[in-house]
């Protein structure tokens, strides 16, 4: 691959497609699996090992690529139009600002940096347009700005770096709960109080925990995505990113863990104090957990994005590419609130007018 996925019937860039799940050429109209494609770059690559000469250019320009950065190399050709691009170290697949090809970086998804999982984007872009705009039109205080075209035209699909950890828990909770007795007297009653203390061991196995591994990312808008649907996920094949925006991590697993390890630690722990219940209160004391990783693995979530300003401040919206859950803090429109807010205060000031007048 030269860093473009070249349609076989007319040779122009294939895209993978949110809405049928396969690559698509968008000047011919050919479709095609992931795997389909895979088989027909090998069976390229055979034929090519047999006459090498042809892709001697694109090679040593690769070559010269590499020469000039190594792995952290900010300059890259593309290998359409020839054009250099300049990108961000991090960057594994982008757009070509000149032809507008999508581009792939292979040599950043390469060994350590080569994830072993991706979720597909199963959103497209129109779709996520659609889900914003409606967005937008649920909240009377929305300023109207922030619907224009030229906002929605910035909207992103990338691929984020998450890491996804299993964890073996056990986790050990002791409270204080009480029960109360009333016991009927021939006067009154008698009222009983039994003190207990519950003790809880829980074992529990956690399997792929998320957290993501780009610092660019902000981590609760990130946790506010879930959930993503496992079952969907398939192993890792670079095709997947034509098309779309791609990061690879910029902050190592275990940098990252903690944040996956609270997640379960607070998980066992509410699960085990679920457990003690048909009393009249319970009051935690202490709890323990005892964590022992079992695996984690790398992987590339789809996520679609849309950053701009708005009265000076930073807006983003954020929606996940898979299932089409919305993370964005709705900003108000100023005048608009002020309307809303004389409207609310006229309405009080009648109920006050009314309260006084009942006086
Ligand atoms: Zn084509
Ligand atoms: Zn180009």
């Amino acid at each position: 691959m030269d860093g473009i996925l070249r349609c076989p019937n007319c040779g122009a860039a294939l895209e993978y497609s949110a809405d049928s799940q396969m690559l698509h050429c968008r000047q011919c109209g050919t479709q095609m699996t992931v795997d389909a494609y895979r088989h027909y770059e090998q069976t390229q690559q055979n034929a090519a090992e047999q006459e090498p000469r042809g892709r001697q250019e694109t090679q040593s320009r690769q070559e010269e690529d590499r020469q000039r950065g190594g792995m952290d190399m900010k300059i890259y050709h593309c290998s359409s139009c020839g054009a250099v691009l300049e990108t961000d170290p991090n960057t594994v697949a982008t757009r070509c600002a000149y032809c507008g090809n999508p581009t792939l970086i292979e040599d950043r998804i390469e060994g350590r940096y080569r994830p072993d999982l991706i979720i597909p984007f199963a959103i497209s872009r129109e779709k996520a347009v659609e889900g914003y705009v409606n967005w937008t039109g649920k909240g009377p205080l929305t300023p109207r700005e922030l619907k224009a075209r030229t906002i929605t035209e910035r909207m992103t699909g990338i691929y984020v770096p998450f890491w996804l950890y299993d964890y073996h828990a056990e986790g050990r909770v002791t409270a204080n709960a009480t029960r109360t007795r009333v016991v009927p007297r021939p006067d009154g009653e008698d009222i009983f109080t039994d003190y207990f203390l519950s003790v809880r061991e829980l074992e529990a196995d956690f399997r792929g925990i998320p957290a993501d591994a780009a610092r660019n990312m902000d981590d609760t808008q990130m946790d506010k995505l879930e959930p993503f649907n496992m079952e969907a996920v398939r192993e890792f094949a670079p095709e997947y990113l034509s098309g779309y925006l791609a990061q690879r991590y910029d902050q190592n697993a275990e940098e990252v863990s903690t944040r996956a390890q609270e997640r379960v630690k607070s998980c066992i722990l509410s699960m085990a104090m679920g457990t003690i219940s048909g009393y009249s209160s319970v009051v935690p004391l202490g709890s323990q957990v005892q964590l022992s990783p079992l695996r984690r693995r790398y992987a590339l979530f789809p996520v679609w994005m849309m950053n701009c300003t708005y009265r000076g401040k930073p807006f983003t919206f954020v929606m996940n590419g898979q299932t089409g859950r919305i993370v964005a803090d709705r900003p108000v429109s100023a005048w608009r609130s002020v309307w809303t807010g004389a409207a609310v205060f006229a309405g009080t000031f009648a109920a006050l007018m009314l309260g006084g007048l009942l006086l």
